[in-house]
């Protein structure tokens, strides 16, 4: 323990708490609430408005009365108007980073770098809105002309996680609005405050009245309702695998534009020529941020029996230096997980896997902090080695600073094992043989592969997975395609 004393106070002073709706904060319909909890000592923070059906459906009828709008709005001023969001995004960077530290548990340098990425996707999208292309050719039987335009598809309802706050919402609302569409975003009940203080921003950077709509709620269903009304266009949904299969069969019933970005199970691949430093380095960028609670962590560390020992004592070493604390605590390196039901179940995975025979190298429980932060949520940091393949730590996403180690002699029943698996969304190899290493990112099945290095994500780039981790990707050139819809003007020829 630090003597650090947090000022909540001042971390929540012009933090709005009601339903953005119509331009304004306001009161959830029916006056209900619900609370944000602190996950460093499991106190409720501050009540927030629970968004009811009918807020929902109020968000709705906004969006649709201020698409015509929107839609018709130059480009270059939708543009103008994302690349001030950015701005304000930096202005208030510390403000938004404190609080997402306070909300989500996290170390306060996991959240401003997530600040950073967050904030690019409206300067990214800025420069995309300007872009919107169209085609036009002569048919190959030249009968006719084709002419193809790129519309706006339509409202929007984004659903986010709780594990980056800001940044999985910037990654739907910057393409959606560059597009041309309004969105309603409906951000965790876990960690709703940074997604208020983004709405709040969006309104100063001009954003219209009803093209953003910002709806908390402790009951989820009160905004996925919308699902069914065939005037919302898109569903755009950040969350688990089962949510998100869930609710895109809802989606279906309308037949409205999906994209899902859903879980992982990446695996961490160190093949026989793997270089062990970079790879203890990708530990740390990979694995460390958010205490392990990223889509795209390595979950599966599936080493080369050559390099196991290195590797374990290079990320032992690592995990021994990690000062564990309250996310808004400067000295923090290590915050709380963000639920108490994550704890329980990093837990029970460490504990599952141990019973069947895995050796726990350091970490291993749940941590008496003390004081305030005895009832938080945290978790040691972790290695087990020796994990065998039928434990569930190998089967199901961590989401917690959990390292598991499991070993092969044969580089290409690595890449086998690597790919044994439901998900495909990131993965990562080590190889100093560039014909190897990039044989194996061409195999791997996943939407991303990171080579030699732990950090893959960049607005720039297109993100998003394949098999059961996704449909879509968000950011690069093609993200704010998921926002469009091709029509065809046929002319005589
Ligand atoms: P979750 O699926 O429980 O919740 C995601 C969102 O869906 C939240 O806003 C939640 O309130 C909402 N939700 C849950 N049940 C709902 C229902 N019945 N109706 C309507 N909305 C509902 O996921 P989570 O625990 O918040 O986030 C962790 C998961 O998100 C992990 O599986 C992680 O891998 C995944 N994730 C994926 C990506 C990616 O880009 N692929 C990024 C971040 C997180």
């Amino acid at each position: 323990m630090t003597d650090f004393t947090p000022d909540y106070d001042n971390i929540l002073k012009d933090v709005p708490t009601g339903l953005l709706l119509g331009g304004e904060f306001r009161p959830a319909s029916n006056g209900e609430t619900f609370d944000v909890i602190n996950p460093a000592t499991d106190k409720p923070l501050v009540k927030v408005a629970s968004a009811t059906e009918e807020d929902a459906k109020q968000a709705l009828d906004d969006a649709v009365a201020a698409q015509t709008e929107w839609k018709a709005t130059p480009p270059r001023k939708r543009s103008e108007i994302l690349y001030r969001a950015f701005e304000l995004i930096r202005r208030d960077a510390d403000k938004l980073a404190q609080l997402q530290s306070l909300e989500m548990g996290r170390a306060l340098p996991d959240s401003k770098a997530e600040v950073g990425y967050g904030g690019e996707f409206f300067r990214w999208f800025a420069e995309e809105a300007v872009r919107i292309s169209g085609d036009y050719r002569i048919s190959p039987s030249g009968t006719s002309r084709v002419a193809v335009i790129n519309q706006p598809v339509g409202p929007v309802l984004a659903i986010t996680p709780w594990n980056f706050p800001l940044a999985m919402g910037t990654r739907k609302i910057a393409p959606a609005l560059a597009a041309g569409c309004p969105v309603i975003i409906k951000p965790a009940s876990k960690t709703p405050l940074t997604m208020l203080y983004l709405g709040k921003l969006l309104i100063e950077a001009g954003v219209p009245a009803g093209v953003i709509s910002v709806l908390p709620t402790g009951h989820s269903a009160n905004v996925s309702a919308l699902l069914s009304d065939d005037r919302l266009r898109k569903f755009t949904f950040t969350g688990s695998t089962e949510v998100g299969q869930m609710l895109a069969a809802k989606a279906a019933e309308t037949s409205m534009k999906v994209s899902l970005e859903l879980g992982g199970n990446a695996p961490f691949v160190i093949l026989s020529d793997g270089d062990v430093d970079k790879a203890v380095q990708a530990v740390s960028d990979a694995k460390l941020r958010n205490g392990g609670q990223v889509c795209i962590a390595p979950n599966r560390f599936i080493v080369h029996e050559s390099k196991k020992d290195a590797f374990v004592e290079g990320v032992v070493k690592r995990f021994a230096e990690l000062k564990l604390g309250e996310g808004t605590d400067p000295a923090t390196d290590l915050g709380p997980l963000a639920l108490r039901d994550q704890q329980e179940k990093v837990r029970d995975l460490v504990d599952d896997a141990v019973k069947r025979g895995a050796k726990v190298e350091c970490g291993g429980k749940i941590p008496d902090l003390g004081g305030a932060l005895s009832d938080g949520y945290f978790f040691e940091p972790t290695v087990l080695t020796d994990v065998p393949e039928d434990a569930d730590i190998v089967r199901e996403e961590i989401f917690g600073p959990v390292v598991a180690v499991t070993t092969f002699t044969d580089d290409g029943r690595a890449i086998e094992q690597a790919n044994d698996t439901i998900f495909g969304l990131a993965a990562y190899v080590f190889s100093e043989n560039l014909t190897k290493a990039l044989g194996a990112a061409e195999t791997l099945e996943s939407g991303m592969v990171a080579v030699n290095k732990g950090s893959l994500s960049d607005p720039s780039a297109p993100f998003g997975g394949v098999k059961q981790s996704g449909l879509g990707r968000e950011g690069g050139f093609t993200g704010i395609n998921e926002f469009l819809e091709e029509k065809l003007i046929s002319l005589e020829g």
